[in-house]
């Protein structure tokens, strides 16, 4: 994040008379201590301050690369993930390519009669499916869909860059977000690219501070 130049004053303070009272902060930068809070708690919350009850200020020693990182390194999977697109198993691969069109998404997740989790469906399935010079309208997506157990999925509590390792290392566009039940699993979000996008942009503009 960008300092200001008041902030920047506070830290150098910090770093040269730590821990010191706000009050000694405010007063040899002859302004109020109410005048300080904002500039005060802006920069304990982004972490380069550290505040002790009775003891003071004290400047943390991070440096900003170092508490993006840390920042970074705490996002879950929950604060990104959007909502999945699913699709039964039995319906034509010709509908499939109407539901990812009509519902905007590149990954499509195949449940059973119970709602479980059974496959994955991504535009290059429907693509290879498409130049088989077959009759789409009677292909079932089971039968091209990337079946379980070799669909990577992830939880809600996962980290974020956990996720982003999987879409890497198996070079996919998208994870389910799993929920374990009795005989298998409900798919309860999508984790794509874009969400990890998402997090890249806020991350970079502050929104998550
Ligand atoms: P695209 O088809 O747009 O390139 P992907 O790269 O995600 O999309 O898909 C490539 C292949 O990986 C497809 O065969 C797809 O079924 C499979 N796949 C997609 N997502 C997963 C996943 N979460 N787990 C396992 N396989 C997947």
């Amino acid at each position: 994040m960008e300092l200001s130049n008041r902030q920047e004053q506070i830290i150098q303070i910090v770093k040269e008379n730590g821990p010191i009272t706000g009050e000694s902060i405010a007063e040899s930068l002859s302004l109020t201590r109410a005048t300080l809070r904002p500039d005060l708690a802006i920069l304990t919350m982004a972490g380069y301050l550290d505040a002790r009850p009775r003891v003071g200020y004290f400047f943390t020693g991070k440096t900003g690369s170092e508490l993006l990182t840390e920042k970074l390194k705490k996002f879950k999977v929950h604060e990104y993930q959007a909502l999945p697109v699913v699709v039964q198993e039995d319906v034509s691969a010709y509908d499939a390519i109407c539901t990812m069109f009509l519902e905007d998404v590149g990954t499509l997740f195949v449940i059973n009669e119970q709602s479980l989790l059974v496959g994955v469906l991504s535009r290059k399935d429907l693509l290879r499916a498409s130049i088989g010079n077959q009759d789409l309208t009677s292909v079932p997506v089971h039968i091209i869909m990337t079946r379980m157990p070799n669909v990577s999925i992830c939880t809600k509590d996962d980290l974020l860059l956990d996720a982003a390792q999987k879409l890497i290392e198996k070079q996919i566009d998208g994870l389910p977000v799993v929920k374990p039940v009795e005989n298998g699993m409900e798919v309860i979000g999508r984790l794509t690219k874009t969400s990890v996008t998402k997090a890249l942009v806020e991350l970079a503009t502050d929104q998550h501070l």
